[in-house]
This record gives C-alpha cells, structure tokens and sequence, in this order.
C-alpha cells in the first residue's frame, strides 16, 4: 500500500479502567495512559482546511474512551490491540494506528516510572484467486465472496469479472469458473490463510485429487510486495506467472501491479506466456 508520513498523534489520554491479571485489579480498576498514533494522508487536509478530509481527534479520543474501558482484559497486549483494531475499522481514512498503553499503577514490587505496550496495526492490500469447478461457478464465488470478506479485518476494494476456463493441470474434470478480488486486511498472511481454509470449509471444500474438481479455492496471488516462502505458505502464489485464468483478472484489476521479484506487470506475464 502506498504509504505516508503524516501523522496524528494523541499522547496521554487519561482512562480509568480494569485491565490486569489480579482479581483486584478488575474489582477496582486503575488509571492508564494511551498514546494513539493515526497514519494517513493529510495533505488534501491541509489544503482545504475542511475537517471532513481528515479525522476528527476529538472523535477519536471520545472513541477510545469508551472502546477502551468497555470490557477487562488481563494483558494490556490484548486492550491496545483491540483498540488498535477498532480504530482502524472505525476511522476508514486511517492507513495505520499504533497504540502505546501505559500502567503507572501496575501492581509491580520495585520503584519504576511506568510500563506500556506499543502495539501498531495496518491495512496491507491482497490479492485473492477464486475458482470453483462442482456446482454453479458463479453463485459458488459469491458465496464465497461474502463469507470472506465478512470476517473482521477483510474489506473487499475490487473484484474481477468472471471468466470460464479449461481445467489446469489434471484435464479429466468440468471447466473452472475463476475470479479475482482486491482487498484490504489487516491480518498477517498466516491468519488471510486460515480465513481461506475457514471459506473452504464452509462451502465443503474437500481435497482428493491434487488440481482435482472444488467446490471452491481461494488462493492468496500477492500480499503488499510481500516475497516469502515457506511450506505452508508462498507469496506471490509460485505459479501465478503460469496460470492464465490467474493473470487476465489480475490484468483487469490490478494493471499496474508488478510481481515483486520479476518485477512483470500481469500483461507482460501474459505476453511471456503466449
Ligand atoms: P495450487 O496452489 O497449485 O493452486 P491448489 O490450490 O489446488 O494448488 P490446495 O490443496 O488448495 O492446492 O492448497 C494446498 C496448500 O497450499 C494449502 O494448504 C496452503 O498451505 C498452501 N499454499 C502455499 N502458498 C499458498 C498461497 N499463496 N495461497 C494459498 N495457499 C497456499
Ligand atoms: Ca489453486
Ligand atoms: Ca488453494
């Protein structure tokens, strides 16, 4: 995601609340301290001095004070990532929010200033290859569609048309219906990944044949210019150069888009192809 340096920052916004492991804790509560830092782009802001091109920190602090003391925690990790979570759902401007939480008042046995966390939350863009062979192709992706881009931390930003393709690899099989969405998230790759392994349960993804028939399958194509390979898990999809039923949509939503390593948009992929 394109990213900027403006920022907004609250620093010691003072609020009673009843974080902490001990059962004292949660029966009288304390006071912390949270510093909130918003990033995101304030230069339409600053030249039309109009505050609807920006985010209200007013709004953002009378937010946090009620998001922040609505439920006890025992970690003040958990209370500012959630905080961190919801400002970034609440206030769609935002492209990222650390939060730091301090407790002056921890239950610690020695003299100390203070102790905080700082946790920092972001919207990353992905792009998610959908196919499904058993079935009614289209009804199948939007059904998948909305299970995916219901989860908390998934937003849907574009999608491809449809287009009807012959099986890759095993051939025996009924034709592919396949698409594309562009979205944002604020899940790490590993987590996008079991929300897909969630979808394709849920449409009673089974795995019998490999590239055999699906219901459904979603692949993750990019994540940011994210490159990493592991077992489990490889961004760009490592096949994506090859698959044409992957680079037409990706050309029709993302045609400026480079692959991070080879540095090809999806058309010269597809020229290189053919
Ligand atoms: P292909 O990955 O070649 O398109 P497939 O989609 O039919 O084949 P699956 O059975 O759906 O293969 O997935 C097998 C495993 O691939 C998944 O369990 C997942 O851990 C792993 N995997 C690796 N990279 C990715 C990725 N970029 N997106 C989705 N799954 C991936
Ligand atoms: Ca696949
Ligand atoms: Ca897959």
């Amino acid at each position: 995601m394109q990213r900027f340096d403006d920022e907004i920052r609250i620093k010691g916004l003072k609020i009673f609340a009843y974080h902490g492991v001990f059962e004292s804790e949660k029966r009288k509560g304390q006071n912390f301290l949270v510093d909130i830092t918003l990033k995101l782009p304030l230069k339409k802001a600053g030249l039309s001095d109009d505050l609807k091109d920006t985010v209200s920190y007013a709004e953002v602090c009378e937010f946090a004070l009620s998001k922040f003391s609505e439920k006890s925690f025992d970690l003040i990790e958990a209370a500012a990532d959630t905080l961190a979570r919801s400002i970034l759902l609440k206030f769609s401007l935002c492209d990222a929010v650390s939060v730091e939480v301090y407790k002056p008042e921890a239950p610690i046995e020695a003299e100390f200033e203070n102790v905080s966390v700082n946790i920092t939350r972001e919207w990353h863009e992905a792009i998610i290859s959908v196919g499904s062979n058993i079935g009614e192709g289209p009804a199948q992706i939007t059904a998948a569609k909305d299970i995916f881009a219901g989860f908390e931390g998934i937003e849907l930003l574009m999608e491809a048309s449809l287009i009807t393709t012959k099986p890759y690899g095993y051939t025996d099989q009924p034709d592919f219906t396949n698409g594309m969405w562009k979205i944002r998230t604020y899940l790490t790759p590993f987590e996008l990944l079991e929300r897909i392994s969630e979808t394709e349960q849920s449409l009673k993804r089974e795995r019998k044949i490999h590239w055999g028939p699906r219901t459904i399958d979603l692949d993750i194509i990019y994540y940011d210019d994210l490159v990493m390979a592991s077992e489990e898990l490889t961004i760009p999809h490592r096949d994506m150069q090859n698959r044409e039923f992957v680079l037409e949509p990706l050309k029709e939503i993302a045609p400026d888009l480079r692959h991070p390593v080879s540095g090809l948009t999806a058309e010269e992929m597809l020229c290189k192809l053919k």
